[in-house]
């Protein structure tokens, strides 16, 4: 798997922190400027995202989308509270419905349960209701040829899915073609045995990939193990999107900052940091390259 066949991406909470026409502009120009291929674009609020000019601007750009979200407590498709499962099935489905506005073919975040702290664990009929929810919204995203992506995060964020085990196994559940891992190396960093394992665990359900650093702040300077991780994305033939994903309190928005634990500013540059991760991932990709042959 030598040469670009992935996507280089950026999420676009590294140059701005809504989604106004202007953030719009100002982070598509960004994206293109800095040598990525892809944006991706929260859709929280999706109904606040203009798709229709969001979509002029990438196509101007020649900028592809991806999508992403996490649910709160209020839309948590996991919980045993039926309000907060239906409200959360309407969120998604807003969701859907600006990622294929948009030209994009990936939907995908923490959509199986709120993103953030729970103090309880998973119950069994929440976790119910997340499958059930997320085969829906699958059945809906397939004949718009829109991928579903389930990305475990760390302990503090999620009492759902901390693992590329546990997301297998629920996409197991789910039962549906449409719907893939995302691995995310600050999360693995935190809960799996080795950055290569859970890559060939998941093999061809691998479907989208964000390189966080240990940190959250430029890669390369913390201790994730990235050889090992690209080695094994270069050994299983990944060709899907990978996805610089960095935050800074210099860049994020204050309610993001509060749920995601940001409280320091790891860089003030957004454009050097994103110029460095570009680099970075060339470097890693090539070197893994030679040595898988
Ligand atoms: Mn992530």
């Amino acid at each position: 798997m030598v040469g670009r066949v992935n996507a280089l991406g950026v999420h676009a909470y590294v140059w701005v922190e809504r989604w106004s026409r202007e953030d719009c502009r100002r982070a598509v120009w960004a994206t293109a400027e800095a040598g990525f291929d892809l944006i991706e674009i929260p859709l929280l609020d999706p109904s606040s995202v203009d798709v229709d000019d969001t979509r002029q601007v990438l196509e101007e750009h020649g900028v592809q989308a991806a999508c992403s979200l996490g649910l709160a407590a209020e839309t948590d498709i996991s919980s045993d509270d039926p309000a907060a499962v239906t409200a959360g099935r309407r969120l998604l489905d807003d969701a859907l419905w600006a990622t294929r506005q948009l030209g994009a073919t990936m939907l995908t975040g923490v959509l199986y349960g709120r993103l953030g702290r729970y103090t309880e664990p998973l119950t069994t009929s929440g976790r119910t209701n997340a499958v059930a929810t997320i085969r829906e919204l699958c059945a809906a995203a397939a004949p718009e040829g829109i991928t579903i992506g389930l990305e475990p995060v760390n302990r503090y964020e999620t009492n759902g899915l901390n693992t590329a085990e546990q997301a297998l196994r629920f996409i197991d559940d789910v039962g549906t073609d449409n719907l893939a891992v995302h691995l995310d190396t600050f999360h693995m960093n935190i809960e799996e045995a080795d950055l290569a394992s859970p890559v060939h665990a998941c093999a061809e359900r691998l479907g989208y990939v964000h390189l966080g650093e240990s940190h959250r702040g430029a890669l390369g300077t913390g201790t994730v193990d990235f050889p090992s991780f690209f080695a094994a994305l270069a050994q299983a033939g990944y060709t899907g999107p990978i996805t610089f994903e960095s935050f800074s309190s210099a860049a994020a928005a204050p309610e993001l900052s509060s749920t995601l634990c940001i409280w320091r500013e790891s860089w003030t540059d957004a454009m050097a940091v994103a110029r460095a991760a570009t680099r970075f991932v060339h470097e890693q990709s090539a070197a893994a390259a030679a040595r898988t042959g």
